[in-house]
């Protein structure tokens, strides 16, 4: 971070509610963190409140330490599990804050905010740990992705170029900082450029266009904060003024839904640039801050970042036609080390030359842009002879009025091998649409073989922190 280590000056480097640092101050209250990790291989960080945790994490940094960010909302089997597999030799917390039981035994650090110490000097090298982040645990129990100190300058590098980042961007966010997007992008990516944050704890729109409007120049945010803001956006002029005001809205970790992606640019003029990456990968593809962002894309391959296309048979792809699906397998810099304690799982996550299998399934236009049509474990359905993409049957489902959230799952199925199945949370409880009408309404937009077989309501879809659906927590998905 050359704006700290160089130049730390009286600049706003963070403000999270109603508290600020300078980028002085985050240097002192960051070296103070360091002073007292020094040495140390692993330390685990309690990720809230959001500014301890960002100061906590620049001060391990710094120290040549690898951070761990414990998810404060994980139950205590999950964080049991975390604390067994990443034996962190002390925790990082706010002081005054209420640890769980199962972190009793652990030597507690507090994170004192005006504290001031030098800045430590890590003997760190490229390949050494920065940070062992948790997957979301979408598909199975989370496994501990290993990021090496290159994987996260070199991603950083990529997207504020890509990104245009300068001094002088402000960013405004909501997510949480036990993850990849809010803690790596959301917080180490404009310091490293010399910018600022400004972290809402709470995600709320009023706070989005407040801020946006007092020179928060980016938004980060996660799919189901763009949905909240494509609802509120008829009703709330200034938060179209806020947005259309800012540099750069971008999406990511989940899907952006192109029915939010449409009303978000028709009121106010600006496209939600994607991003798609992963905790293993960090960043691999994105629009750039002065190129075409287009709905259902999440752009092309970031500079050093390899990606290609594998078909089940193995074979890449070697031109892109737009509807051939392969699973996106990626090479590069921006890539982990290994999954902790889990060689086999490692091993098995790598191809012979080296390129990570993401089991992301996608399709490229004939221009490079990569369109994600779901995850290969819950997101093809294999029917009727045809692969079919959970996506883009969830993106007609969502264009229905009658529907506020869906999703699509294969089941097993006499005649067709696997069924398509939409699961609905109507918009209005007391009359939800009936499932000729979806079916209908899907048949409408998309081939005959994509029309839902079958339709389930429900009250609420299954969401884990960052607002992704877990589609094995459905009933019977
Ligand atoms: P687990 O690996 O434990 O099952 P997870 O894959 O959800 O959990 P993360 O590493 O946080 O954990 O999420 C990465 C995944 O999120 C990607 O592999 C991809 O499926 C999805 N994703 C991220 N960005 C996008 C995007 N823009 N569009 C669609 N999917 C995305
Ligand atoms: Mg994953």
């Amino acid at each position: 971070f050359p704006a700290l280590t160089e130049d730390p000056g009286e600049r706003v480097a963070l403000r999270f509610g109603e508290r600020s640092l300078t980028y002085a101050r985050l240097a002192a209250a960051a070296g103070a963190v360091g002073r007292r990790v020094a040495g140390r291989e692993r330390v685990a960080v309690w990720a809230t409140p959001e500014l301890e945790t960002a100061v906590a994490v620049v001060g391990v940094l710094l120290a040549g330490v690898a951070a761990v960010p414990l998810n404060p909302r994980s139950g205590e089997k999950e964080l049991g599990h975390i604390l067994a597999d990443s034996a962190p030799s002390l925790v990082l917390a706010a002081p005054g804050a209420e640890l769980p039981p199962v972190l009793a035994a652990l030597e507690r650090v507090d994170v004192d905010v005006r504290a001031t110490a030098p800045l430590p000097d890590g003997h760190a090298g490229e390949e050494d740990p920065a940070l062992v982040v948790y997957t979301s645990g979408t598909t199975g129990p989370p496994k501990g992705a290993v990021i090496p100190r290159r994987a996260v300058a070199t991603t950083l590098d990529a997207l504020a170029d890509a990104w245009q980042w300068t001094g002088d961007d402000v960013l405004v966010q909501g997510l949480p900082l036990f993850h990849v997007h809010g803690l790596v992008l959301g917080v180490l990516g404009p310091l490293r450029r010399g910018g600022a944050v400004r972290h809402l704890g709470r995600f709320g729109t009023e706070g989005v266009a407040r801020e946006l409007s007092t020179g928060a120049t980016m938004l980060f945010a996660v799919p189901t904060m763009y949905h909240r803001i494509a609802e509120a956006l008829p009703g709330d002029p200034a938060l179209a003024k806020a947005l259309a005001g800012a540099r750069l809205l971008v999406s990511g970790s989940a899907a952006l839904p192109v029915h939010d992606h449409e009303r978000i640019a028709a009121a106010t003029g600006r496209r939600v640039i994607e991003r798609y990456g992963m905790t293993e990968t960090l960043m691999n593809t994105s629009v750039r801050a002065d190129g075409e962002a287009r709905a259902g894309t999440v752009g092309v391959p970031l500079p050093g970042v390899e990606l290609r296309l594998v078909e089940e048979d193995g074979t890449a792809l070697t031109a892109y036609d737009g509807e051939t699906v392969g699973e996106i397998q990626v090479r590069g810099p921006n890539l982990f080390t290994e999954y902790l304690n889990r060689p086999d799982a490692t091993a098995a996550a790598f191809t012979a030359d080296g390129f990570f299998r993401t089991g992301d399934m996608a399709v490229r236009d004939p221009d490079g842009y990569v369109r994600i049509v779901g995850r290969k474990a819950t997101d093809l359905i294999k029917s009727g002879g045809y692969k079919i993409g959970a996506g883009e049957i969830e993106n007609a489902l969502l264009e229905h009025p009658g529907v506020r959230e869906a999703a699509v799952t294969g089941e097993p199925d006499a005649d067709l091998g696997e069924r398509v199945v939409a699961w609905i949370v109507p918009a209005d409880p007391q009359s939800p649409p009936g499932a000729e009408e979806l079916a209908d309404h899907v048949a409408r937009r998309l081939a005959p073989h994509k029309r839902p077989r079958a339709v389930r309501l429900l009250d609420a879809l299954p969401r884990n922190d960052m607002g992704k659906i877990m589609k094995r927590a459905l009933p019977h998905g």
